[in-house]
């Protein structure tokens, strides 16, 4: 493994990322992922991204978690839930505040 940046082979292991091993250059002090591809994510991360919304994060703040673009996250949403067939919006009638 070489820096992206520099080429240099002096790069530690720096956590993992969206399921990808993430390093960091020793001689340039800059971060970089192993196969970066941008704009291409995993069913996983989509799946990740919806339940959060679901917990009641805010669309910026699964942005600043997880870096993907919180539009992104509004159209898996959006797609999620049109997947969901009409028997699962029930609202529970025991609800009282
Ligand atoms: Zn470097």
């Amino acid at each position: 493994m070489n820096c992206t940046h520099c080429k240099s082979d002096k790069v530690v292991k720096n956590g993992y990322r969206l399921g990808k091993q993430s390093y960091l250059c020793r001689s340039c002090h800059r971060q970089f992922r192993e196969n970066p591809q941008p704009q291409s994510y995993s069913a996983e991360v989509k799946e990740l991204c919806v339940k959060m919304s679901l917990n009641g994060m805010g669309f910026r703040s699964i942005e600043r978690v997880t870096g993907i673009n919180h539009n992104s996250v509004i159209n898996w949403v959006r797609q999620a839930a049109e997947a969901i067939p009409d028997e699962n919006h029930e609202i529970p009638e025991t609800a009282h505040a």
